[in-house]
């Protein structure tokens, strides 16, 4: 279906392109499209105006810190992301983007639009939330910092309110990380993921089962331990054509408990 007609602009800087948000009416940020456009195409969005977000130099790119922590512009594409040696510092962000969607998406997508569109089956929420990120959004009264974990307030609803963007995404330094899907054939949408950190207090989050990521605290890298936590969580995750809602309530103990043995071997290393 072709897109309706809508507003277009193109700034060159966060400062004029939260000038736009503020100006226009209905106007969404456009990342990468992957996402937006194809909601916009089954009339399910409806913005009046996009604004286009792809030149703006302020918000690409990698950069690794002094102490080991990994910065990332929210326009940085997944293709970007993989590529870059600054990622190296932390493996698991390039292997779980390597694993998202098909190549198209990977070079069109954006770690940015990837979790302001907080679709509960993403990738990268729950892994933001295991590795503690920290998001950097900008508005017309400043800039602040928000954790991951107080980040996703529901199915496509974040902490970026309207008019205001989505600018970088800390991630501290570590290496203990894991990571473990089911998905719909290879490369798929994912029925449940679960991700992992070892690098201090035993982090788990688990997507796919709620709204937003489920961060859990095991206390141990004990499998006991892990499994015990998310049957505390009480989860309650939907059904649908792909996976009852018990089935993915036990995905989300097995995924779990794999991600963070994944995270315990890159700890011994
Ligand atoms: C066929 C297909 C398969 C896919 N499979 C997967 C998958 O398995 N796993 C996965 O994780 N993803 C998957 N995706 C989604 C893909 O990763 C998208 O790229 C991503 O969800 C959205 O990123 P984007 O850069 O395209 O954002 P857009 O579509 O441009 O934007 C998405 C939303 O975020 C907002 N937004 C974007 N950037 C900002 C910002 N900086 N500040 C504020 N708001 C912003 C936009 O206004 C919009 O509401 C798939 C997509 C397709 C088309």
């Amino acid at each position: 279906m072709l897109l309706r007609e809508v507003g277009y602009a193109r700034p060159t800087t966060v400062e004029e392109a939260l000038a736009l948000l503020g100006e226009l009416d209905g106007a969404r940020a456009l990342a990468g499209g992957q996402t937006l456009i194809n909601v916009m195409k089954a009339r399910a969005a409806s913005p009046d105006a996009l604004v286009d977000l792809n030149k703006i130099p302020e918000l690409k790119g990698v950069s690794a810190g002094a102490d080991g922590s990994v910065e990332l512009g929210a326009m940085t594409t997944y293709a970007e992301l993989i590529a870059s040696d600054a990622a190296a510092a932390r493996p698991i962000l390039a292997e779980v983007c390597s694993t998202i969607a098909d190549v198209q998406v990977r070079n069109r997508g954006t770690v940015g639009g990837n979790v302001c569109s907080n679709d509960p089956t993403n990738h990268l929420p729950p892994l933001f939330a295991a590795l503690g990120a920290e998001m950097t959004i900008a508005g017309p009264g400043g800039e602040r910092t928000v954790p991951a974990e107080e980040f996703f307030l529901g199915v496509y609803l974040t902490a970026v309110g309207p008019g205001e963007l989505l600018t970088r995404i800390r991630v501290p330094a570590g290496r203990a990380d894991g990571f473990a899907a089911v998905t719909i054939g290879r490369d798929g949408t994912c029925i449940v993921n679960a991700a992992a950190n070892l690098d201090g207090e035993p982090r788990v989050a688990i997507g796919c089962v709620d709204a937003v990521p489920v961060l859990l605290r095991p206390g141990s890298a004990d499998a006991d331990a892990v499994r015990q936590a998310v049957r505390d969580a009480s989860l309650d995750p939907p059904s649908d054509v792909h996976a009852s809602s018990d089935y993915r309530r036990s995905l989300a103990e097995v995924l779990a408990v794999r991600a963070v043995e994944q995270a315990s071997q890159r700890k011994e290393r």
